[in-house]
């Protein structure tokens, strides 16, 4: 073979060799890529689960702890079985066999509201301010609540008795501001209440503005089962008094002021019942001469032993209501007002003219609720 035969024969033998080695570099390519996509796509699906985990079993979670509270709340011991399913959510690691972690995300779904129809509300009024006092609360928060607030007053009055749809309830009380007048009232409103299947009993003055939803959201993260007295007092300390039957011992209480409302659930309202129904109200407020919600305090936390749970979203004219910032309205779930002097104590928020709204319940119902027919849009 001559020389440029061999030339011709090593250039074809190169081209062969060039082929091969980019097919090689072609495949390798290409399962690298490939290799690269699954590493990718499992990396994100084991992200998920791991994700997932942490929202419905992390120990620490905040979703696990506010469940737990909630749960404490709502589910009496006898519903639950025992504590130890409660242990198992705080420390996942424990969680029994029989109970796999897709049972736990149904019992954290549970949905556990209480709804307006579990209430029970009491408006205590006179007949000298159902002219005055009424009309703005059947303008206002009433029309939200209609079928569960009572107004206890001390007369028959046919128009507001027509106004309200037969929810005025004559205490045959005397119509006095006189302790026992007071004390008269509240017996008949507890008295009413125990006659009904209400979860809930929440007391009023008719010079409070109620936020209804807002009312009805709060007790549902409370168990009705267990005793609770819902409320804000206006001392900062507790009320002190001389118990006269007991070699003058001092007793001390915390009572919720009635001015700003207050709430007490029907399992304490059952265990008052020996001291409070039937007219009982009234003779424990004689023995000790203070007023209505000073003697509901007497009863429940000294009586009973049962603690108040200071609720700092019910307010009385007793504190300035114009110190409750705009954005916080919606959160709270009693106002009221007065008028000192000249000097009006009202919340503090724009709308109707002063003029009309002296109270500025309309506006304080406008900014609630500004869907309400009356409202300006
Ligand atoms: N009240 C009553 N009989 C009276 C005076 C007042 O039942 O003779 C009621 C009134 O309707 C209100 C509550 O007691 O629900 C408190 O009355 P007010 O706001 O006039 O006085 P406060 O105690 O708040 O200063
Ligand atoms: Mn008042």
């Amino acid at each position: 073979m001559s020389r440029d035969g061999e030339q011709v024969i090593f250039i074809v033998e190169n081209d062969k060799m060039h082929f091969r080695n980019r097919k090689l570099l072609q495949t390798l390519t290409v399962a690298v890529l490939l290799a690269y996509t699954i590493l990718l796509v499992y990396q994100s699906f084991s992200t998920g689960v791991i994700s997932h985990e942490n929202i419905e079993l992390h120990p620490n979670d905040e979703k696990i702890k506010s469940f737990r509270q909630r749960l404490q709340r709502h589910l009496s011991r006898d519903q639950l079985g025992d504590s130890d399913h409660l242990q198992n959510l705080e420390n996942p690691a424990t969680i029994s066999p029989n109970l796999s972690p897709g049972e736990v995300t149904q019992v954290t779904m549970r949905p556990f509201t209480t709804s307006l129809n579990d209430l029970f509300i009491s408006v205590k009024t006179t007949k000298h301010f159902h002219k005055e006092r009424l009309p703005i609360i059947l303008k206002t928060w009433f029309q939200l609540a209609k079928d569960v607030t009572w107004f206890f007053t001390d007369t028959n009055d046919e128009e507001f008795h027509k106004m309200t749809n037969g929810h005025m309830i004559n205490t045959n009380c005397s119509s006095s501001h006189s302790r026992k007048a007071l004390c008269c009232k509240m017996s008949v409103e507890f008295d009413t209440f125990i006659e009904t299947d209400k979860k809930w009993f929440c007391h009023f003055d008719d010079d409070n503005y109620v936020n209804i939803p807002r009312l009805v959201d709060f007790l549902s993260d409370y168990n009705p089962r267990e005793d609770w007295y819902l409320g804000k007092p206006s001392i900062q300390a507790p009320l002190e008094i001389i118990n006269k039957d007991k070699s003058s011992q001092k007793v001390k209480f915390w009572f919720a002021t009635g001015g700003a409302g207050f709430c007490l659930s029907k399992a304490l309202a059952l265990k008052m019942m020996p001291v409070a129904s039937g007219g009982k109200f009234i003779s424990t407020g004689e023995k000790i001469r203070l007023p209505d919600d000073v003697t509901m305090g007497y009863i429940i936390e000294h009586l009973l032993k049962k603690p108040l749970t200071v609720v700092d979203q019910f307010h009385s004219h007793l504190e300035p209501m114009k110190f409750i910032r705009r954005d916080m309205l919606k959160d709270q779930i009693s106002f009221s007002y007065s008028k000192n002097k000249e000097e009006w104590n009202v919340v503090k928020i724009e709308g109707f003219d002063a003029k009309y709204d002296t109270n500025r319940f309309l506006s304080l119902h406008c900014f609630l609720f500004p869907e309400t027919r009356f409202c300006p849009r």
